[in-house]
């Protein structure tokens, strides 16, 4: 059985996520687009192999011709279109954030338990990568004892003057949050930021590097050095230190050159380059589920769960103190 998948919002990931659900996933073909910038919806519908464009997302979502539906469209549209899928009883996978603020996702978990079944999942692909699922092992094998800290480094090359400190949480330091939350499977239940010096490479508007500290519900502290203009490349590693052992996530290494008695790795380029085999992983996890009328994949609740945990982390990035982070009741759905 092939999906026939919609997807809202044609930008970067959009067009990546298309392609591979063209060219790379089993099972899928995609049969919609639709962008605010027709343009671009038409480029990619090009690219695609000629999928229908719709004006409005909305109608995308209720047409016959789509079974399923890809929110990536920017993060404040996002809700609208999850609530419009749950409205019309269809699966829907939203880029990260599920939405930017913890009302929007609230009125998502209301309206997904008022249906009485998952439709949603959010995208937060590191999950599916091989290094952070090797660490996740080596916790779960009791191989390196109780968790007790994790260290995580996510270095960027270069942002644009866009990008502001209040993004370091909300766009970027959101990943580690969520990885956190699932390889130590507790929720985090407090934040404090705490500015290091700053680059002479970025913009003096942004506080670069930016270093966060988070606490579990068991007393795991989860530190997070993110850097958003390393120049070098885009690093992404992390460390789980336990009572007998640790298991660290080392960017993947499929050749080295050895010269002058030196060895050189390649650092990846950017997000797509490090995380592509991640994001065709989660796409296929997505799909595959579908064909068997489950929906597999990160929740409703973990998407509101990360957008709780950064909304407080903006909070901390303005006071420099330690802000505690509490939640509404888990709904029976999610459990
Ligand atoms: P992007 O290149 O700006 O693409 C977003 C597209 O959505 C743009 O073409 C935008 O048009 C369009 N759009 C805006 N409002 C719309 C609406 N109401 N209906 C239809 N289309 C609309 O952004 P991106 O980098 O692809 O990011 C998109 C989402 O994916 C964001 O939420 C981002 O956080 C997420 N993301 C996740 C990852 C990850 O690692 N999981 C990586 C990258 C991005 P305009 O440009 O005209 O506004």
């Amino acid at each position: 059985m092939t999906i026939h998948v919609g997807i809202i919002g044609t930008g970067f990931i959009g067009e990546d996520h298309g392609r591979k659900l063209v060219n790379t996933i089993n099972g899928s073909a995609v049969s919609a687009v639709s962008d605010i910038n027709l343009g671009r919806a038409t480029e990619v519908a090009r690219l695609l192999g000629g999928a229908r464009i719709f004006d409005d997302g909305h109608e995308l979502i209720r047409s016959p011709e789509v079974d399923a539906v890809l929110v990536t469209s920017t993060g404040p549209t996002h809700s609208e279109f999850v609530l419009s899928s749950i409205d019309a009883g269809k699966p829907v996978m939203c880029e990260k954030p599920l939405a930017p603020t913890t009302p929007e996702c609230e009125e998502i978990l209301k309206a997904e338990v008022a249906f009485g079944r998952r439709l949603v999942i959010v995208g937060y692909m590191r999950r599916y990568d091989a290094g952070y699922r090797a660490v996740k092992g080596a916790l779960e094998s009791g191989a390196i004892g109780d968790a007790l800290v994790l260290h995580n480094v996510h270095r960027n090359a270069t942002v644009g003057e866009a990008y502001t400190s209040f993004m370091t949480m909300t766009d970027s330091m959101i990943h580690e949050v969520d990885t956190t939350r699932w390889l130590l499977g507790e929720e985090i239940t407090s934040v404090q930021v705490i500015p290091p010096k700053r680059t002479p490479k970025a913009y003096p508007h942004l506080q670069d590097p930016q270093f966060a500290a988070f606490t579990t519900e068991s007393g795991v502290l989860s530190t997070v050095e993110f850097f958003a203009n390393c120049q070098y490349g885009y690093d992404v590693r992390c460390e789980l230190v336990g009572s007998i052992g640790t298991a660290s996530m080392v960017n993947p290494t499929v050749a080295s050159t050895i010269a002058a008695r030196t060895l050189a790795e390649r650092i990846p380029a950017d997000w797509r380059e490090r995380f592509g085999a991640a994001y065709t992983a989660e796409l296929q996890a997505w799909i595959t589920g579908l064909q068997h009328g489950e929906c597999v994949g990160p929740s409703a609740w973990e998407g509101y769960a990360a957008t709780k945990v950064v909304e407080v982390g903006v909070e901390a990035v303005k006071s420099g103190q330690r802000m505690k982070i509490e939640y509404v009741e888990k709904p029976a759905l999610y459990r």
